[in-house]
Protein backbone atom coordinates (compact mmCIF):
# COMPACT_ATOMS: atom_id res chain seq x y z
CA UNK A 1 0.00 0.00 0.00
CA UNK A 2 1.34 3.42 -0.85
CA UNK A 3 2.36 5.60 2.05
CA UNK A 4 0.59 8.88 2.31
CA UNK A 5 1.79 12.44 1.32
CA UNK A 6 1.45 15.67 1.93
CA UNK A 7 0.72 17.64 -1.50
CA UNK A 8 1.47 21.02 -2.54
CA UNK A 9 -2.04 22.06 -0.98
CA UNK A 10 -1.84 21.04 2.42
CA UNK A 11 -4.12 18.16 2.52
CA UNK A 12 -2.74 14.70 3.53
CA UNK A 13 -3.59 12.31 0.08
CA UNK A 14 -5.78 9.49 1.39
CA UNK A 15 -3.54 6.24 0.36
CA UNK A 16 -4.73 3.63 -1.62
CA UNK A 17 -6.37 0.80 0.05
CA UNK A 18 -6.89 -2.59 -0.89
CA UNK A 19 -9.92 -4.47 -1.31
CA UNK A 20 -11.42 -7.45 -2.80
CA UNK A 21 -8.13 -9.01 -3.54
CA UNK A 22 -4.25 -8.35 -3.30
CA UNK A 23 -3.90 -6.31 -6.81
CA UNK A 24 -7.21 -4.11 -6.65
CA UNK A 25 -6.53 -0.87 -5.13
CA UNK A 26 -9.25 1.88 -4.62
CA UNK A 27 -8.61 5.39 -5.55
CA UNK A 28 -10.61 8.23 -4.38
CA UNK A 29 -12.10 9.25 -7.55
CA UNK A 30 -12.13 7.39 -10.81
CA UNK A 31 -13.46 9.13 -14.57
CA UNK A 32 -13.68 8.01 -17.37
CA UNK A 33 -12.88 10.20 -20.22
CA UNK A 34 -9.88 11.73 -20.90
CA UNK A 35 -11.50 15.07 -23.01
CA UNK A 36 -12.17 18.19 -22.04
CA UNK A 37 -14.75 17.06 -19.10
CA UNK A 38 -12.60 14.49 -17.83
CA UNK A 39 -9.59 16.46 -18.08
CA UNK A 40 -10.70 19.29 -16.12
CA UNK A 41 -12.79 16.92 -13.30
CA UNK A 42 -9.48 15.06 -13.23
CA UNK A 43 -7.21 18.46 -12.89
CA UNK A 44 -8.98 19.29 -9.99
CA UNK A 45 -9.61 15.75 -8.59
CA UNK A 46 -5.67 15.21 -7.74
CA UNK A 47 -5.14 19.21 -6.97
CA UNK A 48 -6.84 18.74 -3.71
CA UNK A 49 -5.28 15.76 -3.15
CA UNK A 50 -7.48 12.99 -4.41
CA UNK A 51 -6.06 10.11 -5.55
CA UNK A 52 -7.32 9.95 -9.31
CA UNK A 53 -7.80 7.67 -11.96
CA UNK A 54 -8.39 8.47 -15.78
CA UNK A 55 -9.53 5.52 -18.38
CA UNK A 56 -10.26 6.33 -21.68
CA UNK A 57 -10.30 4.80 -24.63
CA UNK A 58 -8.69 7.50 -27.44
CA UNK A 59 -11.76 8.40 -28.98
CA UNK A 60 -12.34 11.97 -27.77
CA UNK A 61 -14.38 14.15 -30.15
CA UNK A 62 -12.46 16.93 -28.76
CA UNK A 63 -9.53 15.42 -31.00
CA UNK A 64 -10.89 15.53 -34.28
CA UNK A 65 -12.05 19.50 -33.72
CA UNK A 66 -9.72 21.59 -36.35
CA UNK A 67 -9.63 24.78 -34.49
CA UNK A 68 -12.43 26.16 -31.96
CA UNK A 69 -12.99 29.26 -30.98
CA UNK A 70 -14.58 29.32 -27.90
CA UNK A 71 -11.89 27.46 -25.20
CA UNK A 72 -11.54 30.24 -22.38
CA UNK A 73 -8.07 31.90 -23.39
CA UNK A 74 -7.59 31.07 -26.42
CA UNK A 75 -8.52 34.36 -28.36
CA UNK A 76 -7.68 32.98 -31.32
CA UNK A 77 -8.53 29.71 -31.69
CA UNK A 78 -6.77 26.12 -30.63
CA UNK A 79 -6.96 22.68 -32.48
CA UNK A 80 -8.41 20.41 -30.24
CA UNK A 81 -5.28 18.34 -29.83
CA UNK A 82 -3.22 20.86 -28.91
CA UNK A 83 -5.70 21.90 -25.80
CA UNK A 84 -5.75 18.08 -24.71
CA UNK A 85 -2.20 17.96 -24.88
CA UNK A 86 -1.50 20.63 -22.09
CA UNK A 87 -4.56 19.76 -19.89
CA UNK A 88 -3.48 15.94 -19.78
CA UNK A 89 0.03 17.25 -18.42
CA UNK A 90 -1.42 19.90 -16.06
CA UNK A 91 -3.27 16.76 -14.42
CA UNK A 92 -0.90 14.85 -14.88
CA UNK A 93 1.15 17.44 -12.86
CA UNK A 94 -0.94 17.00 -9.87
CA UNK A 95 -0.78 13.15 -9.89
CA UNK A 96 -3.68 12.19 -11.64
CA UNK A 97 -3.46 8.42 -13.56
CA UNK A 98 -3.85 8.30 -17.35
CA UNK A 99 -4.45 5.18 -18.31
CA UNK A 100 -6.07 3.99 -21.99
CA UNK A 101 -8.77 1.22 -21.26
CA UNK A 102 -11.77 1.03 -22.93
CA UNK A 103 -14.54 0.98 -19.63
CA UNK A 104 -17.44 -1.74 -20.34
CA UNK A 105 -18.75 -2.74 -17.17
CA UNK A 106 -19.36 -0.13 -13.79
CA UNK A 107 -20.73 -1.80 -10.62
CA UNK A 108 -20.77 -0.83 -7.17
CA UNK A 109 -21.11 -4.33 -4.85
CA UNK A 110 -20.18 -2.97 -1.37
CA UNK A 111 -18.82 0.71 -0.36
CA UNK A 112 -16.86 1.41 -3.90
CA UNK A 113 -17.00 0.99 -7.61
CA UNK A 114 -15.77 -1.41 -9.51
CA UNK A 115 -14.94 -0.39 -13.29
CA UNK A 116 -14.08 -3.33 -16.04
CA UNK A 117 -12.15 -2.76 -18.87
CA UNK A 118 -12.82 -4.62 -22.07
CA UNK A 119 -9.97 -6.90 -21.36
CA UNK A 120 -10.87 -7.81 -17.86
CA UNK A 121 -9.05 -5.34 -16.04
CA UNK A 122 -10.64 -4.09 -13.00
CA UNK A 123 -10.07 -0.79 -11.00
CA UNK A 124 -11.50 0.28 -7.87
CA UNK A 125 -12.81 3.70 -6.82
CA UNK A 126 -15.06 5.58 -3.96
CA UNK A 127 -17.01 7.71 -6.54
CA UNK A 128 -17.14 7.74 -10.38
CA UNK A 129 -17.22 10.58 -13.10
CA UNK A 130 -18.42 9.69 -16.18
CA UNK A 131 -16.97 11.91 -18.89
CA UNK A 132 -17.93 9.99 -22.15
CA UNK A 133 -19.86 12.92 -23.34
CA UNK A 134 -22.44 11.33 -25.40
C1 LIG B 1 -15.29 18.14 -35.96
C2 LIG B 1 -15.73 18.69 -34.60
C3 LIG B 1 -15.62 20.05 -34.35
C4 LIG B 1 -16.04 20.58 -33.12
N1 LIG B 1 -15.88 21.91 -32.86
C5 LIG B 1 -16.21 22.42 -31.66
C6 LIG B 1 -16.00 23.79 -31.35
O1 LIG B 1 -15.50 24.56 -32.15
N2 LIG B 1 -16.38 24.23 -30.12
C7 LIG B 1 -16.91 23.39 -29.19
O2 LIG B 1 -17.24 23.86 -28.09
N3 LIG B 1 -17.14 22.10 -29.46
C8 LIG B 1 -16.80 21.59 -30.66
N4 LIG B 1 -17.03 20.27 -30.93
C9 LIG B 1 -17.66 19.46 -29.88
C10 LIG B 1 -16.62 19.06 -28.83
O3 LIG B 1 -15.68 18.21 -29.43
C11 LIG B 1 -17.32 18.35 -27.68
O4 LIG B 1 -18.35 19.20 -27.16
C12 LIG B 1 -16.32 18.09 -26.58
O5 LIG B 1 -15.25 17.29 -27.07
C13 LIG B 1 -17.01 17.35 -25.44
O6 LIG B 1 -16.05 17.13 -24.46
P1 LIG B 1 -16.15 15.86 -23.52
O7 LIG B 1 -14.95 15.85 -22.64
O8 LIG B 1 -17.51 15.87 -22.88
O9 LIG B 1 -16.17 14.60 -24.51
P2 LIG B 1 -15.07 14.04 -25.54
O10 LIG B 1 -14.12 15.09 -25.97
O11 LIG B 1 -15.82 13.31 -26.61
O12 LIG B 1 -14.30 12.96 -24.65
C14 LIG B 1 -14.96 11.77 -24.24
C15 LIG B 1 -13.95 10.88 -23.55
O13 LIG B 1 -14.60 9.70 -23.08
C16 LIG B 1 -13.83 8.55 -23.45
N5 LIG B 1 -14.73 7.40 -23.50
C17 LIG B 1 -15.95 7.29 -24.03
N6 LIG B 1 -16.48 6.06 -23.80
C18 LIG B 1 -15.53 5.38 -23.10
C19 LIG B 1 -15.45 4.06 -22.54
N7 LIG B 1 -16.46 3.18 -22.66
N8 LIG B 1 -14.33 3.70 -21.88
C20 LIG B 1 -13.30 4.57 -21.74
N9 LIG B 1 -13.32 5.83 -22.23
C21 LIG B 1 -14.42 6.22 -22.90
C22 LIG B 1 -13.16 8.95 -24.76
O14 LIG B 1 -11.99 8.16 -25.00
C23 LIG B 1 -12.81 10.40 -24.46
O15 LIG B 1 -11.57 10.43 -23.75
C24 LIG B 1 -16.61 19.71 -32.13
C25 LIG B 1 -16.71 18.35 -32.40
C26 LIG B 1 -16.28 17.84 -33.61
C27 LIG B 1 -16.38 16.34 -33.87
Amino acid sequence: MAEPKTCQCGFTQTSLRTVGGPNIETYDIAIVGAGPAGLSAALYSARYCRRTLVLHDGTARASRIPLTHNAPGFDAGIAGTDLLEPMTRHAQKFGAQLVKARVLKLTAPESQFLLEDEKGAIWSARAVILATAL
